[in-house]
């Protein structure tokens, strides 16, 4: 991390000023201007830097933001990967099945398929289990 971090001190007067609620605010976290979130950091709280370091931003408590995990994820939105793997987390958890992905065959294809798999599968297996069970 190249970031300029803060100090645990920093962090834990950053949270205290918060009141355990989300300091995120305004459109660059997706609220109006003025409008804060206000959620509460029991789940999960990201120290962010209101003005980031490349931008001149330093590691002072003025600087430090106690956001949500939801919040910092709409500043980061940039990390597609991360996005699309809490979306997947997000439809199982919800019990969305998403189709295989396959073109739905008519039926009768699918039986045809499968009855041709049926007439290849017992053959290897009726050498090996048949003697072991007549030796006893
Ligand atoms: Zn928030």
């Amino acid at each position: 991390m190249s970031r300029t971090e803060f100090t645990r001190k920093t962090k834990q007067e950053a949270l205290a000023r918060s009141g355990h609620r989300c300091e995120a605010s305004g459109p660059r976290y997706g609220f109006e201007e003025g409008q804060r979130c206000n959620c509460s950091l029991s789940v999960g709280v990201i120290f962010d830097h209101d003005v980031p370091d490349q931008l001149g931003g330093d590691n002072s408590l003025e600087n430090c933001r106690a956001i949500c995990v939801t919040c910092n994820k709409f500043k980061t939105r940039g990390d597609i990967q991360q996005i699309r793997k809490s979306d997947r987390q997000r439809d199982k958890a919800s019990g969305v099945i998403r189709p295989a992905g396959k073109i739905k065959s008519p039926g009768f294809q699918k039986s045809q398929k499968a009855s041709r798999r049926q007439s290849k599968q017992p053959l290897p297996s009726k050498p090996l289990f048949k003697p072991a069970e007549e030796t006893r």
